[in-house]
């Protein structure tokens, strides 16, 4: 039963994560309910509790056809091939889980909150200003200035941070204030589990009686009906005792497809704030105060090269400074601009070169056998309308031009045409497989 649930999760992970997570584990024993997994040590076991015991217990007992749970046992002192030594009581996460939710009703957040996620470490610049004073708003007076807070933008732009932080500041001025932090994900797959265990009533009990609710990625749900019946329930139920709901997504409510309306509604009903990519004064603050927190000596110089490679996201700027804060420090050399030239040229050989809606235009006008006017111009034919939904599309999403930008470059248009293209693209994507082919080519020669 283990290879084959094995088998099922290989099908629903990255490889990457399969390699490093699932190949490791070795069957033990089972018994009715539950089956006895080896994980090499105790940090594993913890990583995978916290990130995959839910997806596990779900893939095994669809593979069982009956509830079972996965317990972890860890093999210590390896060389010495000690006996195995079994953690603690078995302790299945959906009770681990509602156990978290009974510290919950104290103190304690559903997940914990990531300590690095503070507003002291978050630096406010341009692409992110509105959203971080949103969020400092709601943090100061939570369900009293925007309810929901909806922040949206791009992967790696600090959504999470942001949702972290307010979590933070309203524990620092309340520590009786009860916190859920969670994702999407995660909120699918407590409410799968408590679905199974027949503990819907505890679930729907405990989600909706807590202050401060903090959804990661919402995107998540789109296209899960059950999961978006439940949120919508528990947004109602806080939303009415005036609990302050703070939810992130790197998609605008709008463009969101497979959502339900009364949902995408709702996110709309109090403040939508966006983050955009930070310039590069911004990126250059980011990158020195990761430096500081890490203690890596960071010279202005390398923080500029840095900065002004074509990366974005920060999540990527931060990598690159780890990886010369690791290299100066395994070596035992500073770190100079010469040196994170050389250590970093695999990384940004490969970076895509700047990409702009110009050169989309023509990429996909040629691939249609149209002109970039055509593009630009009002014709309702059908061809014409799609080759300009797709370039739209395209911008969204490999450019950073906002809305109304792409709008302007597309012929002076309003961004509700723009917001309507990519919408509509989304839609044509989920169903049709030539389309998405198409747009796979295009987006492979933009980026050579
Ligand atoms: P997202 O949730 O938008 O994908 P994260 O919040 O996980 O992104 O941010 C990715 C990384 O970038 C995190 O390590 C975060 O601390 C960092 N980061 C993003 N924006 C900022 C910022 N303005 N100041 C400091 N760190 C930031």
């Amino acid at each position: 039963v283990w290879n084959q649930t094995a088998t099922n999760l290989e099908k629903v992970i990255s490889p990457q994560n399969y390699t490093n997570w699932i190949q490791p584990i070795q069957f033990s024993h089972a018994d009715n309910h539950s089956l006895y997994l080896i994980v090499p040590n105790q940090f594993f076991k913890e990583w995978l509790e916290d990130n995959y015991v839910d997806l596990i217990n779900s893939a095994l007992s669809v593979t069982a056809d009956k509830n079972m749970l996965v317990t972890f046992l860890i093999r210590e002192k390896e060389a010495d091939n000690a006996p195995l030594e079994i953690m603690e009581a078995p302790q299945p996460k959906e009770s681990s889980t509602l156990k978290d939710l009974d510290q919950a009703k104290e103190t304690t957040p559903l997940n914990p909150l990531n300590p690095r996620y503070t507003f002291d470490q978050f630096v406010s610049g341009a692409g992110n200003q509105f959203a971080h004073a949103a969020a400092m708003a709601v943090s100061h007076n939570p369900a009293i200035t925007y309810n929901p807070l909806f922040i949206y933008g791009g992967v790696g732009l600090g959504k999470s941070h942001l949702l972290n932080a307010v979590g933070h500041k309203i524990i620092s001025d309340n520590s009786s204030t009860k916190i859920c932090y969670c994702s999407a994900e995660k909120f699918m797959h407590e409410m799968v589990n408590c679905i199974k265990l027949n503990k819907m009533d505890e679930f729907r009990e405990r989600f909706r009686s807590i202050d401060v609710l903090l959804i990661d990625d919402i995107q998540f749900i789109t296209g899960k009906e059950r999961t978006q019946v439940e949120f919508f329930h528990t947004f109602n139920a806080l939303y009415e005792s005036h609990k302050q709901i703070v939810i992130t997504s790197d998609k605008f409510p709008r463009e969101m497809p497979n959502l339900e309306d009364r949902l995408r509604s709702r996110f709309e009903w109090g403040l939508i704030a966006d983050i955009q990519p930070p310039d590069l004064e911004t990126k250059i603050a980011i990158l020195k105060k990761k430096a500081d927190t890490n203690r890596i000596l960071l010279p202005d110089d390398v923080a500029y090269f840095l900065a002004s490679s074509d990366t974005r996201n920060i999540r990527e700027l931060e990598g690159m400074l780890i990886r010369l804060g690791a290299y100066s420090s395994l070596q035992h050399i500073p770190i100079t601009l010469t040196m994170a030239q050389n250590n970093l040229k695999d990384i940004l050989v490969n970076k895509r070169k700047e990409i702009t809606v110009e050169l989309i235009q023509k990429t996909v006008a040629d691939h249609f056998g149209l002109k970039v006017a055509d593009l630009k111009s009002e014709k309702r034919l059908k061809a014409f309308v799609l080759a300009r939904q797709v370039a739209i599309w395209l911008c969204r999403d490999m450019t950073t031009a906002s809305y109304p930008d792409i709008g302007a470059r597309f012929g002076g248009k309003d961004h509700s045409t723009v917001i309507h293209a990519t919408k509509k693209i989304e839609k044509l994507l989920a169903e049709d497989h030539k389309l998405s082919k198409i747009i796979d080519e295009l987006k492979e020669s933009i980026l050579q």
